[in-house]
C-alpha cells in the first residue's frame, strides 16, 4: 500500500487506520515498506493520525524490547481542507495525483473527498457528505464516483421527529445524488456506506432506483464489502 488518505473523524472511517500501521510496522522485519504514508486534514484527522499509537505504548514497549529496533512511526502529510481542490499527494513517478476538497459533514468539521487521477481512469471518492457541490465540481467527467448513499427521502415519514432524522441530514440522499451524478457527468456511480443497509436485492436495488429517479442515466453499482470496481478508459 502506497498511502492511505483519511476523509473525516467518524470511528467507522478509521478505526482501523493503527492496525494497518501497527502491522505495517510489525512486518518490516520480512517487508521492508518504511513507514506508512497517511494523508490527513489538519484538525482532527491530523490528531488521530499523530495519537493513534498511543494506546499501544505497552505493546510497543514489549515487541521493542524483544524485536523491534525502532519505534512505530507514520509519514503523515497534513493538508488544509478547502472549499476548491487541490493536490495533497502525488505518487513518485507524478503518474497518479490525488485532490481534495472539504465537503458538508457538519457537525463534523474538515471532512473532505478526493479526486484520483491516473493515466487509466479518473475515481471520485466522497467520503462522507449531504449531497453538495464540492463534490460535483470535483466528479467532473469522472470514469467512477465512489459516493456515499442514504435512503432519506424514502425514509422521510419513518424518521421524522426521531434522532434518525438528524444522522440523515448529513449523509447524501439518493435521489439528489442521481441528478448530481448525472450533471457532473459521472460514468458509473458505485454507491457505498448505505443507509439503511440492504438485506435482501430488492432492497439494495432500492438505492440504484432513487438515483434513477433522480436522473441518473449512467452505470450503477451498489456496493457490498469487497466489491472491486476495474477502471480502464483505454479499453
Ligand atoms: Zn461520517
Ligand atoms: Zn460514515
Amino acid at each position: 500500500m502506497t498511502a492511505q488518505f483519511i476523509t473525516h473523524v467518524h470511528s467507522d472511517h478509521l478505526v482501523d487506520l493503527a492496525d494497518v500501521a501497527m502491522t505495517r510496522w510489525i512486518e518490516q522485519q520480512l517487508h521492508r515498506t518504511g513507514p506508512l504514508t497517511v494523508v490527513a486534514a489538519e484538525g482532527g484527522a491530523a490528531r488521530f493520525a499523530r495519537r493513534m499509537f498511543d494506546v499501544f505504548e505497552d505493546d510497543i514497549a514489549v515487541r521493542m524490547k524483544h524485536v523491534q529496533c525502532e519505534a512505530p512511526t507514520i509519514d503523515l502529510r497534513v493538508f488544509e481542507a478547502k472549499g476548491t481542490p487541490a493536490e495533497v499527494w502525488r505518487s513518485d513517478n507524478g503518474a497518479v495525483a490525488v485532490e481534495a476538497v472539504a465537503v458538508h459533514h457538519e457537525p463534523v468539521m474538515e471532512a473532505v473527498a478526493y479526486r484520483v487521477t491516473t493515466p487509466t481512469g479518473i475515481v471520485v471518492i466522497s467520503g462522507d457528505t449531504r449531497v453538495c457541490e464540492e463534490v460535483e465540481r470535483l466528479s467532473a467527467g469522472a470514469d467512477v464516483l465512489v459516493h456515499e448513499a442514504c435512503r432519506a427521502t424514502a425514509l422521510r415519514d419513518l424518521t421524522k421527529g426521531t434522532v434518525f432524522e438528524t444522522i440523515l441530514s448529513y449523509h447524501a440522499d439518493t435521489v439528489p445524488l442521481g441528478a448530481l451524478a448525472e450533471r457532473a457527468g459521472v460514468q458509473h456511480l458505485v454507491l457505498t456506506h448505505l443507509i439503511p443497509a440492504p438485506r435482501t436485492e430488492p432492497e439494495e436495488e432500492a438505492f440504484a432506483q432513487d438515483v434513477r429517479s433522480g436522473g441518473y442515466t449512467g452505470r450503477v453499482t451498489v456496493g457490498r464489502d469487497l466489491t472491486t470496481i476495474e477502471v480502464d478508459r483505454r479499453r
